[in-house]
């Protein structure tokens, strides 16, 4: 077995005065070695809470308040439950960025104007290395040429806003990749560059990934950037998991309707020359807090079946070992339910 990460029924909350936000509730999801799974869905599904949670990175009064999150970082090692660590203790930060690392949406907002690039990595490389200055001097100038900077050490010198989106987002790579984690957690990592950027990342990711077979969860709400880099997909709605499985199974074989739906909402990709948006997904995402009873996506769903979407929780449906989705429309060996047919609703 090789899975790095699994996380069992994971529940994220955050307490408000007006009631409690279920920002995350239920999802399971594992990681294998050298893998890219990524965590799809709209802004608010709590694909960005999930990520956070992994590293105890939640802000108040958001608080993980059930689940587990096991992470074995090789096979010799023993699982350990990151949910129960503190999130301020010793354990955590050791794990964050030795054996976990993670880059963010906004690369300008996890850099300090302050210092130059070259401080900043080297910092980042003391804090979890034996290495005195001049050596982790060395390895940052080698880390920026890994990650395709061009003048490594001319750039060492330089401030970030000296640089552009693109190379801010080299140097986080580089930052996150210099202890040589085994997983990488990226949230929206290209989703603030213009599209040539995007791409160029994406190959380096790749790249990168080939080279040190480290797995990596990404968030995007982007199915195009799924198609390039995922290996497994999770598609989450409402803080639940809809829909997982092999990228082919996703995008060849969509069972989940909401799955349908994001599927014929993103515009046609490469070999296409219209670009325009086939269908947007009806309605609005309710607000968490006012989830909708039993499938959370029945308010837009087309092949809601009225009196059982609405009241009771969809059952789980598995098509093949990997290929999971939660709805009604299936029995548990992932058939077409009687009543589905019936109705030719699917
Ligand atoms: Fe649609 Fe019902 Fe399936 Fe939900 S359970 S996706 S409402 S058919
Ligand atoms: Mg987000």
């Amino acid at each position: 077995d090789t899975t790095l990460l699994r996380i069992n029924d994971l529940q994220t909350h955050f307490t408000t005065r007006d009631g409690v936000v279920k920002a995350v509730d239920g999802v399971s999801l594992r990681v294998p070695k050298g893998k890219t799974v990524c965590v799809v869905g709209e802004s608010g599904c709590g694909k960005s809470v999930t990520a956070r949670s992994i590293l105890q990175l939640v802000e108040r009064p958001g608080e993980i308040t059930g689940g587990s999150i096991e992470w074995r970082p090789n096979a010799e090692s023993d699982w350990i439950n990151l949910a129960a660590l503190d999130a301020r203790g010793e354990d955590i930060r050791r794990i964050r960025g030795d054996e976990i690392g993670m880059v963010f949406q906004e690369p300008m907002a996890s850099l300090s104007p302050m210092y130059t690039i070259g401080d900043q990595l080297v910092e980042a490389i003391q804090l979890h290395r034996p290495l005195n200055r001049a050596e982790a001097r060395e390895l940052a100038i080698d880390q920026l040429q890994r990650v395709g900077i061009p003048q490594p050490k001319r750039r060492m010198d330089a401030h970030p806003f000296q640089l552009s989106g693109g190379m801010c987002q080299r140097v986080m790579i580089a930052v996150a990749l210099s202890c040589d984690p085994a997983l990488l957690i990226a949230d929206e990592p290209t989703t603030a560059l213009d599209v040539t950027t995007q791409a160029r990342i994406l190959d380096l990711l790749k790249d990168l990934q080939d080279q040190t077979d480290m797995a990596m969860v990404f968030i995007t709400h982007d199915l195009g950037v799924v198609a390039e880099i995922a290996d497994e997909v999770v598609v989450m709605y409402l803080g639940k998991v809809a829909e997982h499985g092999t990228v082919e199974e996703i995008f060849d074989d969509p069972k989940h309707p909401y799955t349908q739906a994001l599927l014929r909402s993103i515009p046609t990709m490469r070999g296409s020359s219209s670009r325009q948006r086939l269908a947007a997904i009806r309605g609005m995402v309710p607000h968490p807090q006012n989830r909708p009873a039993g499938c959370p996506f029945h308010t837009r769903c087309d092949h809601a079946i009225p009196g059982v979407c609405d009241q009771e929780h969809p059952p789980e449906a598995r098509f093949s070992p990997e290929h999971v989705a939660q709805c009604h429309l299936y029995d548990a060996q992932g058939r077409l339910t009687a009543t589905t047919q019936a109705n030719g609703t699917a």
